[in-house]
């Protein structure tokens, strides 16, 4: 009889967000007979994290209007949802684990999902008025200090910093995004796309300063003073730095397991112990479809991977080499991204990238004339084709893509 098959068995999952609460739920749809405990430091039933720049911190709704999943769910499946309750060590010797209350949970199988955090900036640290979102509880404090009228720093201008700007200048206040590269997305974005998305948030009055580090913050009284390095100061009521998460392998590294930005897995979710696995933002894996080992950052990721790690409890194998996939919203425009733009020879744009209106844009990545990847602005059509093309490595119609007459179902070549 297998460990999936026996009642006495118990497999703990540590995080209860994306990855976690998934995975919990797969492995006892692929037949784990055991108790499942699954654990989260968070007080709050697991919720969808893209809401919290986007619809939570808006006010559109609360966190218990954006739930994974319903709570009776996780009792239908017995799973034992622990909330509130930390993780402080794993004892691979005994196979147990440790929580922060003293409590002591023995498990035949374990699964690491704990996740990312913050990057931090010393300088800012302890500072009231300075803010991090990641969690249900910073949304909160953002928004208690989120009045219109108000001047907020948003510090680093990636998706987070750039969803908080779009969602901050619509209602009221006074922004300044400051990027420490050349340009907005630098890291994920191509210079056409970046540049879009400043053109959208400087035409929502949003101050966009690129090229440009913090060299100091300083409390004024009840007001923030953020220094540049070129000397200029911008004052302000709250800050909010989105600059990078980390992955969260403290437990793993203190445990013995292999890390190296992020939890190092293989293609089936394995870590360097038989008996744990890992899924999500916290995962460094190897990527047979880019070649390379990476860590990513994304819903689509964190699910993908927890159903690859829930096979694998249950003995089950299969390979994990899903196509990425990504979105952010930012005023009315959605932005939805497929494949990684690693290696692109060429890139070719539909549509007018100086025109910020409904109709959108996209951007194709090329290379020996197959589609890696597409960013889609407000083109949902657009980015299914895409994904399809992609995924499946289709042969792509070249004179398709640009030509606004035609749409996404020309953009295969027909043979
Ligand atoms: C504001 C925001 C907006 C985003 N928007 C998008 C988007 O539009 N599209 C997209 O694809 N992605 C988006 N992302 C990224 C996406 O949310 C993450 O990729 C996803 O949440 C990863 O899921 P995860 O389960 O791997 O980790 P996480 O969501 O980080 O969850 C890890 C959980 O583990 C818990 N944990 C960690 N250590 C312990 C421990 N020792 N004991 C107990 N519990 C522990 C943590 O408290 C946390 O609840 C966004 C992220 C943020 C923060």
């Amino acid at each position: 009889m297998s460990q999936a098959q026996s009642a006495q068995t118990v497999c703990v999952v540590i995080g209860a967000s994306h990855a976690g609460s998934l995975l919990a739920v797969q492995v006892r749809k692929e037949g784990w007979q055991g108790r499942i405990v699954l654990i989260s430091a968070e007080t709050h039933m697991p919720y969808h994290r893209p809401p919290l720049s986007k619809a939570v911190l808006a006010g559109e709704k609360e966190v218990d209007a954006v739930l994974l999943r319903p709570a009776l769910l996780y009792s239908n499946n017995d799973i034992e949802l622990r909330l509130g309750e930390q993780v402080t060590q794993i004892s691979r010797a005994d196979k147990t684990v440790h929580l922060a209350s003293g409590e002591t949970l023995a498990y035949d199988k374990l699964a690491l999902c704990t996740g990312a955090s913050p990057r931090r900036l010393p300088i800012a640290e302890g500072l009231a008025g300075v803010h991090y979102l990641r969690n249900a509880d910073d949304v909160a404090g953002i928004r208690r200090q989120m009045q219109s009228g108000k001047r907020a720093v948003i510090v680093g201008g990636g998706y987070i910093g750039l969803e908080v700007a779009a969602v901050m200048s619509q209602q009221g206040l006074q922004v300044s995004v400051v990027e420490m590269a050349d340009k907005l997305l630098q890291r994920v974005a191509s210079p056409v796309i970046s540049d879009y998305f400043r053109l959208l948030h400087e035409q929502h009055g949003v101050n966009v300063l690129t090229g440009v580090t913090v060299e100091t913050v300083r409390a004024a009284g009840d007001e923030l003073v953020v220094s540049l390095h070129d000397g200029a100061e911008l004052v302000a009521d709250l800050l909010v730095i989105g600059i990078g998460v980390l992955p969260e392998t403290g437990l793993a590294s203190a445990a013995g397991l292999e890390v190296a930005d992020g939890i190092v897995v293989d293609a089936y979710m394995g870590t360097s112990d038989p008996d744990i696995v890992a899924a999500g933002d916290c995962t460094a894996f190897p990527s047979a479809r880019y070649g390379r080992t990476m860590r990513l950052e994304s819903v689509q990721n964190a699910l993908d991977q927890a159903r690859v790690a829930a096979a694998n409890v249950c003995a089950k194998p299969q390979i994990y080499d899903s196509l990425p996939w990504f979105w952010s919203d930012q005023y009315d425009v959605k932005l939805q991204s497929a494949g990684l733009r690693l290696d692109h020879e060429h890139e070719i744009v539909r549509g007018d990238p100086g025109v910020i209106d409904e109709k959108g844009i996209s951007v194709f990545y090329l290379r020996a004339d197959r589609m890696i990847a597409a960013d889609c602005v407000n083109s949902a059509k657009e980015f299914m084709a895409c994904k399809k093309l992609i995924a499946e490595r289709l042969p792509v119609n070249l004179e398709a893509l640009a030509d606004l007459s035609k749409g996404p179902a020309d953009f295969v070549a027909q043979s």
